[in-house]
């Protein structure tokens, strides 16, 4: 639908009144003053602001491809962080990101400025489920795919919840595998693999609960949540 036909609609403005919200740059795209009224736009894709009003969500949600070399922090002194990677510095002020991911860990990571939902989805009892593909520097087999499904324990003697483990492809020199945990321990993909002797030297996550990494988006990219991956993850 046209941007204008849809804010009319929804806030019952005149034209006037219209004309006066693009000239005083205030309708937003998830985030970013947008100038043309005839664009077409889908409100359950996109989150639209005008003025004060916000059409259908309140919220952001964002899907990011997080590039491995950034922190997942809102400050950092060394490092770009993943909130300095998103355009609007008005969201970058408010969106927080939900769990952590490493320096060196690439990307699913969900940004939002919901508290409530981003504090849910971390809890222990709601065991979301979080997959990664993992690169190690040795072979894996049989052996280590029943560990993870055992419970693997860490070297200081932690243990951890079974984990689901599939071998892509093995060699002595490294394997690449699937691997879904529903924990969320500091370093818990590499210290699992280091406590069956190998080391990670890749790690992506792809999946995170209902969600999926999106494969248009480049690193370092990201994009609002489709309603209904909204609505999987309320
Ligand atoms: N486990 C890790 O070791 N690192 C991550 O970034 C995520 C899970």
């Amino acid at each position: 639908m046209r941007l204008d036909k849809l804010i009319e609609q929804e806030l019952l403005t005149s034209r006037k009144e219209m004309k006066q919200y693009f000239a005083r740059k205030q309708v937003r795209i998830d985030g970013q003053v947008e100038m043309n009224a005839s664009r077409n736009v889908d409100s359950l894709l996109h989150h639209i602001q005008v003025g004060s009003d916000c059409l259908y969500t309140d919220h952001v949600y964002l899907l990011m491809n997080k590039p491995a070399g950034v922190v997942t922090a809102l400050k950092d002194e060394k490092h770009t962080t993943v909130t300095q990677l998103v355009a609007s510095v008005d969201q970058r002020e408010t969106l927080y990101p939900v769990g952590r991911l490493d320096r060196d860990t690439e990307g699913l990571l969900l940004l939002t400025d919901n508290g409530q939902l981003g504090y849910e989805l971390l809890l222990p009892e709601k065991k979301v489920e979080k997959t990664y593909e993992v690169w190690v520097n040795g072979k894996l087999s049989e052996a280590d795919r029943l560990a993870f499904q055992a419970g693997i324990m860490f070297h200081g003697g932690e243990i951890c919840k079974p984990a689901k483990l599939a071998i892509l492809d093995a060699s002595d020199k490294m394997s690449h595998c699937l691997l879904s945990i529903q924990e969320g321990k500091f370093h818990q993909v590499k210290k699992m693999f280091l406590s069956r002797n190998v080391k990670v030297t890749r790690l992506r996550r792809i999946r995170m609960g209902p969600l999926s990494l999106d494969s248009q988006l480049l690193r370092g990219g990201y994009r609002q949540l489709s309603y209904p991956e909204l609505m999987k993850l309320k």
